[in-house]
């Protein structure tokens, strides 16, 4: 084994929270290493999750735009073909460019890169094993392990790396799937349908749950569903898949108590979950909760000293911008003695379209814990900017306390929700009411005037209603 390199901190894992995490203690002054086992950094998010996702996103919005759309802005555009591609090498582009700027603020934070699958080994060592097998041990005094999540399989549904994929496969099929079934109803089932669905697939979601979209404000859910069923979207509600296998050129899927469904594609999108293994927690004595996360306190320590765990392995949604203001929470307590993460404050956004943005409490969860609020809904239908841009579908609701009028929650379905969703998360995180919402200037004609709309709908005073 090669000499042992001493560390202030080390992260095994670079993705949104390892990367992150790994500048922000650099810039702390301590001496840094991230041990990722993937050549390029960024994890998950930069190389087969959030950027490729919404690269494609984009792309295939633009697809459809130029083909439906255009025409009504008076510009006619003949024979629109696609060129699937170039759009696929667009999106490697971009994931190429991005993940080369995590190298490039490495070198520029000296921080320490190993290549190679990182273990712990007790006594602050973690060791760090190359594809060749040769072993590194380094020594840290915080170990933080950041090392994401990976897909939930599913009994009887035999992923294949191709036309039974994750959505890592379906972010890189080389040709329209003619049928692309979708298992689950979540963010990347409803994401990576729409890619296909715009691209000329006939997609159909299969959803155990009777909504989609489990945990999101039931009325923007439902509202979204209608709009994904208009824009070609089917949907089967309530049904348990029993398996997905491979028949020929064709793929079938069983359904309990319904007929198999034949298709050419398979998307198998029911969650993901916490990826410890081969971390040797057992080395150090941690135990994983009963859904596989790895526990840690407030400070995100574990129940072994010196080493703390963030990001999608830890409790708490999995979301990238979760997963770096864990990491940076996690370092700032370690260096500086503080350093707080505001749950109720993580923004939920689906890169659908219309986007769909959540922020706080959503109606059902202030039901449940008994709360009184007050609630001020108005639609994109009514917003000039919305009406130019020829984006009217949604509405923006906002939930406030009944007696103090603290705002409490934000549901937004319609155009840039995930742009508008920011300006109530800082409203929320000062503390304000509906009223101080109402009472801020916002530019015209703008989108966020609906938020603004809203804000004053919450006291029955609307004005463009
Ligand atoms: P990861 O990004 O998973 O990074 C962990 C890294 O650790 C990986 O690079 C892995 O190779 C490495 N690693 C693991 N074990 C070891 C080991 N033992 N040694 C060395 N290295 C190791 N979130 C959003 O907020 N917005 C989105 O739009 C969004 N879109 C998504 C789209 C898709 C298709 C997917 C799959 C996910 C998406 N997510 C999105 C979720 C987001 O990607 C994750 O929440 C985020 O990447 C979590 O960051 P992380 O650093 O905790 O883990
Ligand atoms: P998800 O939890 O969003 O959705 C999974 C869905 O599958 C749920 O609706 C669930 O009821 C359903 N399901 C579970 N078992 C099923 C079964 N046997 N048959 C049919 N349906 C079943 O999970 P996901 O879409 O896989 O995404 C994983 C994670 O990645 C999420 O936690 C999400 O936060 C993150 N992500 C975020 C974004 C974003 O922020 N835009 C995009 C993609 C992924």
């Amino acid at each position: 084994m090669a000499e042992l390199q001493a560390f202030d901190v080390i992260f095994i894992g670079g993705g949104p929270a390892g990367y992150t995490g790994a500048i922000r203690a650099a810039q702390l002054g301590q001496t840094v290493a991230c041990v990722e086992v993937e050549p390029r950094l960024g994890g998950t998010c930069l190389r087969v999750g959030c950027i490729p996702s919404k690269a494609l996103l984009e792309s295939s919005d633009k697809f459809l735009e130029t083909k439906n759309t255009l025409k009504k802005h008076g510009v006619l555009v003949e024979n629109v073909t696609l060129d699937l591609a170039a759009m696929l090498k667009r999106k490697e582009t971009i994931v190429t460019q991005l993940t080369g700027g995590i190298a490039g603020l490495f070198k520029k934070n000296k921080i320490t890169r190993f290549l190679g699958h990182g273990r712990l080994d007790g006594g602050g060592r973690v060791v760090v094993k190359a594809a060749d097998g040769a072993e590194t041990a380094i020594t840290g005094k915080h170990i933080i392990l950041a090392t994401g999540s990976v897909v939930t399989p599913l009994n009887g549904v035999a992923l294949d790396g191709d036309r039974i994929g994750t959505s890592t496969e379906a972010l890189s099929w080389s040709q329209v799937p003619e049928h692309l079934v979708v298992i689950g109803g979540g963010v990347i089932g409803l994401e990576l349908g729409s890619v296909w669905l715009r691209l000329g697939a006939k997609v159909t979601v299969l959803e155990y749950a009777d909504r989609i979209l489990a945990g999101t404000d039931l009325e923007v859910a439902n509202a979204a569903q209608k709009l994904f069923k208009r824009q070609g979207m089917d949907f089967r509600l309530g049904v348990r898949v029993t398996g997905a296998q491979r028949d020929g050129a064709d793929v079938v899927v069983t359904v309990a108590e319904n007929e198999p469904i034949r298709c050419s594609h398979v998307l198998l999108a029911v969650g993901r979950k916490p990826n410890t293994a081969g971390l040797a927690l057992e080395t150090v004595g941690i135990t994983l909760e009963p859904r596989g996360q790895i526990p840690v306190d407030d400070h995100f320590r574990t129940t072994a000293p010196g080493i703390y765990a963030v990001g999608d392995v830890i409790h708490g949604p999995m979301l990238a911008h979760k997963a770096e203001e864990d990491a940076v929470a996690c370092v700032e307590q370690i260096v500086q003695g503080c350093g707080h993460v505001d749950y109720n404050l993580v923004p939920g956004v689906v890169y659908t379209e219309p986007e769909i943005a959540t922020v706080g409490q959503s109606e059902e969860d202030l039901k449940k814990a008994g709360i009184a609020y007050r609630k001020g809904s108005f639609p994109f239908a009514a917003n000039g900017r919305a009406i130019a841009l020829g984006h009217t579908d949604g509405f923006v609701k906002l939930l406030a306390d009944a007696t103090t009028d603290r705002v409490l929650g934000c549901a937004i379905i319609g155009p840039r929700a995930g742009d508008l969703i920011a300006e109530v998360a800082a409203a929320m995180a000062f503390g304000a009411s509906s009223e101080d919402i109402a009472r801020t200037c916002h530019a015209h004609p703008t989108l966020a005037e609906v938020v603004k709309e809203a804000a004053l709908a919450v006291d029955g005073r609307a004005v463009n209603l």
